[in-house]
């Protein structure tokens, strides 16, 4: 019964094997001491190797990061243009812009995390307007939201055509060889950028962008499949996380811990709608439709699927149906000491979740299941950079990483953060055509793991770029997506 309750009595082990360090504040992240007592155990475990790199982590960003002599420095020289110094503290930096919904963006900073680890910078995250209400200080005795007098002029609409985007200081001018001469170089790496962008994840970072002091980053999505296609970084990646599977599973435990307001949105609706239940299902709907209208097919692919993966059960024939056969119907069944399952529904439309919840109330089971189906939030639409909002997907991703078995639906970052945050292996719904329920209507995913949605199609060691190759095949653990062909994830 219920993973929490059952769980609360027994001491946990809730810095998670050395995963977090102690010494926080209890009070100030709850989350980060409470969470563990809602989650299951961890089924991957940070390596010692990894601990160790994280502590190193951690030292770098105290050492550099705002507050500090050095970091003053630093910003100085990227405002002045000062040229040609060495990184004369050790210290270098990654500034990551994040943009698109929140799944986007939670992806972007797991991704920039472990890239500032290869590449030894500290890592400031720009707080747009939400990222400091959503989550606590990943680090202790510093921060990682970057200081809102940050000098560089404009930084925030930095584009793909920047003078100083990786494409453009290294293949249209040819300047690879002086990169100090650079006040900053720019990582343009959306889903669409240009290949000259995103030959950026093949620079061995040790030529040329290690001897830039400020780099910019802006991804909208998973990085890390792609990172493993370098060859400049396979080792040390190969030694923090010997199991491929489980990237961001890992990084997020360590990074991401929702502020207590958000932490409060989660536990509540938990012990009041999923604890009691033997089983939990989680069903995420994100419907790529204009206006995001309720249409009749997403709630047929969500009932094909349930069905076809034994995931709810089907019901007896309802009440109101042909007046004839009424006096036939058998007296409804006594549902004391049944099973229950509770269904979490969560999309920013109400239509799917009334629907089937209304099924499981005119009808039976057909196995004698009590269901329950209970969506906590129905936004109708989407709104960027909205706190509330964001705050209710936020808590609605940790909801959804807390149930059993979860099904989501294709192209969604927010399902993937939601499946990889838990540490479950999702049946994706593949994205429909037509208006249509695709044959089978949802697939078991390889792995936990994200979908990095724009690789690069060329391959770092040959740098080919004119030749499209299928990245999806060049190294083991990196496959194509299920849901999109032409993503990469870690298996
Ligand atoms: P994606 O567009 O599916 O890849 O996911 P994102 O999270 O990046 O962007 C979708 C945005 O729409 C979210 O950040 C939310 O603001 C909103 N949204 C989409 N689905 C839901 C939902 O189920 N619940 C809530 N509260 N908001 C949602």
């Amino acid at each position: 019964a219920g993973l929490a309750a059952a769980e609360s009595s027994k001491k946990k082990d809730v810095l998670l094997g050395g995963l977090l360090l102690s010494g926080f504040d209890q009070q100030s992240c709850a989350s980060r001491y409470q969470s563990v007592y809602y989650r299951k155990n961890m089924t991957r475990s940070p390596t010692p190797y990894l601990i160790d790199r994280l502590r190193r982590q951690e030292a770098l960003q105290r050492r550099c990061g705002p507050g500090t002599d050095a970091y003053r420095r630093a910003s100085d020289r990227l405002k002045s243009g000062q040229k040609n110094v060495d990184t004369v503290d050790g210290c270098s930096y990654l500034v990551l812009l994040s943009y698109r919904g929140l799944g986007n963006r939670i992806l972007a900073a797991a991704s920039a995390f472990l890239y500032a680890m290869l590449t030894d910078r500290v890592l400031l995250v720009d707080r747009g307007k939400t990222m400091g209400d959503l989550f606590c200080e990943p680090f202790p005795g510093t921060t990682w939201l970057l200081p809102l007098d940050f000098p560089l002029q404009g930084y925030k609409d930095l584009g793909e055509d920047a003078a100083e985007s990786y494409g453009n200081v290294t293949t249209l001018r040819n300047e690879t060889g002086e990169s100090s001469e650079h006040r900053f170089v720019y990582m343009h790496l959306d889903h669409a950028a240009s290949v000259e962008n995103k030959l950026a994840y093949c620079d061995d970072h040790r030529q040329f962008l290690h001897r830039v002091q400020w780099v910019v980053m802006r991804t909208d999505g998973y990085i890390a499949p792609v990172l493993f296609l370098n060859p400049a970084y396979k080792q040390e990646l190969h030694r923090m996380f010997p199991r491929k599977d489980s990237v961001f599973y890992i990084v997020s435990r360590y990074l991401l811990h929702p502020t207590n307001d958000v932490w409060g949105m989660v536990t509540r609706f938990y012990d009041s709608y999923l604890k009691g239940a033997d089983e939990r299902l989680g069903i995420q709907i994100r419907v790529f439709v204009k206006d995001d209208k309720p249409v009749q097919h997403i709630l047929d692919q969500i009932l094909a699927c349930t069905s076809q993966e034994r995931l709810l059960p089907g019901v007896l024939p309802s009440v109101g149906g042909s007046r004839s056969g009424e006096a036939l119907r058998p007296p409804p069944t006594t549902t004391a000491g049944a099973r229950s399952k509770a269904v979490l529904v969560t999309g920013l439309n109400g239509w799917y979740h009334d629907s089937i919840r209304e099924m499981y109330w005119r009808s039976a089971s057909a196995n004698g299941e009590v269901v329950s189906v209970h969506q906590p939030s129905r936004e109708e639409h989407q709104r960027m950079f909205h706190r509330m909002q964001d705050m209710k997907a936020l808590a609605e991703m940790y909801l959804l990483s807390m149930t059993d078995k979860i099904v989501t639906s294709g192209w969604s970052t927010f399902g993937y953060v939601g499946t990889a945050l838990g540490g479950l292996t999702p049946y994706i719904m593949i994205k429909p055509e037509n208006e249509e329920v695709p044959d089978p209507p949802c697939k078991r995913a390889m792995s936990m793991e994200p979908c990095a949605q724009g690789p690069p199609y060329f391959e770092c060691t040959r740098k080919e770029v004119d030749k499209l190759l299928d990245t999806g095949n060049l190294v083991p653990h990196v496959r194509a997506c299920e849901d999109m062909s032409w993503g990469l994830k870690l298996t």
